[in-house]
């Protein structure tokens, strides 16, 4: 075979889709138990929405979008992160003239041009929730009580929320200011990226991976002890909360998002079960994000999490995902007017939502038995030319091999 996927892409195989079933499931549950409804976007969005909506300083929009242009020369970019493109839908579809308040999440694919890894891909799916219509500190907390809720039930605790407030845009420009300052003494030490980025966004330098940045910066000013007390009481409450749900959190002033509509509190869920991709899922306020799309100033929050690295972590905590859905009977059948009875019957129980499966490859009774086997299913219903005859078939109960004659007509009320 010549054809390869593409690299950083993926093929689940039925064996193991129960377990993309099973998170889907978690996520729908307790998206419900939290009131939040689901949205979805096209997979292509013109790319401005992407420039505007996630910022050209970022490496989403810097180096991984994939972007072309379409047959009428519009320049189009797979979804790469899903706020801008609810954004979109909640502007362009006027939500907030049908309700002040709007609890959105989303389960998607997304598209980034990243260089594979553990736990990256080129295309990789998220569920994410976002918050829009209210400021309170109670919709940041809500938001890390609900994916927190979705990582328990996936049978993942060994993590922790890291957070931060970046608080306003004024006391944020001020504090670059004070950290531009502090820098300035070191800037020939500090890595390519963050010598270019002193210039453009210097907040970022913060989160620089590099072990001779961190080290400049471990004693930069912390933007926490530059917050006005309005934001620094806001972000207490947020903490203060969120300890008395026995959420376990670490507060780290590495924690910035460095894009200008970013305000208040970012988060982000680590796990070390992850490896150098530590983030479950992240997230934040995004107060002005709105207003930059032209909408009218709305407040937000809202958060994207991986579900291939969930998949990871639950995994490598043994943890199950349920059972693979199988059927609850397997038809046996000895010759042809019996496969064709097998037919009638196996129609007749799937209306009634009864599982069953029967052999396709004509195969032998011994080798029909084996492939029920093999399938792990409860019962086998044997139909051989006397079984036709009479209208009763052979039910064998494959857990303690014993077999009863049932009618035809009442094979569903006995597998019930
Ligand atoms: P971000 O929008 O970069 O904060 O991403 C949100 C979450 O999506 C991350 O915390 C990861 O769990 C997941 N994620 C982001 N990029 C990738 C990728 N390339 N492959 C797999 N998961 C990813």
């Amino acid at each position: 075979m010549n054809f390869r996927k593409p690299k950083g892409t993926k093929d689940i195989l039925p064996k193991d889709i129960h377990k993309w079933h099973y998170v889907e499931s978690v996520i729908r549950e307790v998206t419900a138990l939290f009131n939040f409804s689901e949205v979805r976007t096209p997979t292509f969005e013109y790319t401005e929405l992407f420039n505007r909506g996630v910022g050209s300083e970022t490496d989403i929009v810097g180096k991984e979008m994939y972007t072309f242009l379409d047959k009428s020369g519009d320049s189009i970019t797979l979804r790469p992160e899903g706020t801008a493109p609810v954004m979109r839908a909640f502007l362009e579809n006027s939500m907030l003239s049908d309700s002040p308040l709007h609890k959105l999440y989303y389960f998607t694919n997304m598209f980034r041009y990243e260089r594979p890894q553990a736990g990256r891909y080129r295309e990789h799916t998220q569920f994410g929730g976002e918050i829009l219509g209210s400021d309170s500190f109670y919709t940041d907390v809500e938001l890390i009580l609900l994916a927190k809720e979705v990582y328990n039930r996936c049978g993942i605790s060994n993590f922790k929320v890291k957070i931060n407030s970046i608080g306003k845009p004024d006391e944020r420009s001020a504090y670059i200011a004070k950290l531009k300052d502090y820098l300035k003494d070191n800037l020939n030490d500090l890595s390519e990226d963050s010598k270019r980025r002193f210039e453009t966004n210097a907040l970022r330098i913060l989160d620089s991976k590099n072990p001779g940045d961190r080290s400049i910066t471990d004693s930069a000013p912390k933007i926490l002890d530059h917050l006005g007390a309005e934001s620094k009481a806001r972000f207490d409450k947020v903490i203060n909360e969120l300890t008395k749900l026995s959420v376990n959190i670490e507060v780290d002033f590495r924690l910035v998002r460095g894009l200008d509509y970013y305000t208040d509190t970012t988060f982000e869920f680590v796990s070390e079960d992850l490896g150098s991709q530590d983030a479950l899922g992240g997230g934040g306020r995004y107060d002005g994000l709105i207003a930059q799309l032209g909408g009218k100033s709305c407040p937000g929050v809202g958060f994207g999490s991986g579900i291939e690295r969930i998949l990871i972590v639950a995994e490598k905590n043994g943890f199950t995902f349920g059972e693979a859905a199988k059927p609850l009977v397997y038809f046996i059948s000895l010759n042809d007017a019996a496969r064709d009875k097998a037919f009638e019957l196996i129609a007749q129980l799937r209306r009634k939502n009864i599982p069953c499966e029967t052999d396709l490859l004509n195969r032998s009774f011994k080798a029909q038995m084996r492939d029920a086997n093999k399938l792990g299913v409860k019962y086998v219903y044997i139909l051989g030319e006397d079984e036709i005859k009479k209208g009763i078939g052979q039910l064998k109960n494959m857990s303690d091999s014993s077999q009863t004659e049932v009618e035809f007509n009442k094979l569903a009320e006995s597998l019930a």
